[in-house]
């Protein structure tokens, strides 16, 4: 049986490098030929995280949001418009698959959105395929770059290649509320999936997007290690100011709710009604704006690419040496300070 790698099983080897400023560092990359994101971030669509607020604050920080699905069509249009008021913004817009899914996708492509991410936990999918089929000609047509996923195999990126999406999620069961090994069984570590799809992504020019499980700086920088070009992150953005959600007050605590689209709660709330339950929901200590958070995160991978000794990520890409760890050295990576008192 196959050992599968992740997040927490691998580091990076410290190389010479010659970087005296973080600010020396470019770690900009590019969705398409015409968009470029000056921080590789993505914000997840999800319901808890990916709004008006988050896609401006974001974008404006060198990021990019996916306005979540789980709205009426209109309304997701006029928050893919109210976010191009700003033209520098870049801004991406969630569909499903289906007849439904195709109508949504071109009121956003008229709208303005950059992208359109068909957004399904299994991506891997003939339904996928159909809908890809219906919206790529318009997508052609307009620029517009076509994001899908999630998957998790070199030959589920490989299809997705060959039907018209031009980035693809990867990871399956890795999200910090996701459910789905537990209710399903099935599952690949995200690390190891961005490890397997980078050559078969090179080899048809598709964007791999790291999805699910990153816990912090370091696990970014070990997904663009592995092979990723972006990351998108949920938990680590949400619980802030600019996520969709009330601040609740609990026992002199602030929290924001922050929620799998698969859980009962989600679902409840978006289509009255559960079926198979893949996610959670959870309740994040309130944590402020999201402006600090970026930074740090920008900060992290910056310092990253430094003890690299790379200036930029095609550089890091070349240079960086991952090495396996043991169970004892995970335990020295994390803070592991013992504090006795008397
Ligand atoms: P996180 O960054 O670890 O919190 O994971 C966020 C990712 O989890 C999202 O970008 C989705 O790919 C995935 N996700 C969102 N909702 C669910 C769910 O209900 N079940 C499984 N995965 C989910």
């Amino acid at each position: 049986m196959r050992k599968t790698l992740s997040y927490d099983d691998v580091l990076l080897q410290p190389q010479y490098s010659d970087i005296k400023s973080r600010r020396q560092i470019d770690i900009s990359s590019r969705l398409s030929p015409d968009l470029e994101l000056t921080l590789p971030i993505i914000a997840s669509p999800m319901d808890t995280v990916s709004g008006f607020e988050m896609a401006t604050v974001i974008s404006r920080m060198g990021g990019m949001a996916i306005i979540h699905r789980y709205m009426d069509t209109i309304e997701q249009v006029q928050t893919v418009m109210d976010v191009k008021k700003d033209d520098s913004s870049a801004v991406g817009a969630a569909i499903g698959t289906g007849d439904e899914a195709i109508v949504r996708a071109h009121a956003l492509m008229a709208a303005g959105a950059d992208v359109l991410c068909i957004d399904v936990a299994h991506g891997h999918h003939s339904l996928v395929q159909k809908t890809l089929a219906a919206i790529v000609p318009t997508a052609q047509a307009k620029k517009i770059h076509l994001m899908a996923g999630n998957v998790a195999t070199p030959e589920a990126v490989q299809d997705l290649a060959k039907w018209g999406a031009n980035s693809i999620r990867v990871g399956i069961g890795g999200g910090s509320i996701c459910s789905t090994r537990i209710q399903t069984g099935h599952g690949m570590p995200t690390f190891q999936s961005i490890l397997d799809c980078s050559a078969v992504a090179d080899e048809y020019g598709v964007k791999l997007i790291a999805d699910g499980g990153i816990k912090n700086s370091g696990d970014i920088v070990k997904s663009l290690a592995a092979g990723a070009d972006f990351v998108m992150l949920g938990s680590l953005l949400a619980g802030t100011d600019e996520c969709p959600g009330r601040i609740i007050s609990m026992d002199g605590q602030k929290y924001k709710e922050y929620r799998g689209m698969a859980s009962a709660e989600a679902q409840l709330s978006w289509r009255g009604r559960t079926s198979s339950l893949e996610g959670v929901a959870s309740m994040l200590p309130y944590r402020g704006s999201v402006v600090p958070i970026l930074q740090q995160l920008d900060n992290g991978i910056r310092s990253g690419f430094s003890y690299t000794g790379a200036h930029n990520l095609s550089e890091f890409a070349a240079k960086c040496q991952l090495i396996q760890q043991t169970p004892a050295g995970q335990v020295e990576s994390s803070t592991h300070i013992k504090v006795r008192y008397g």
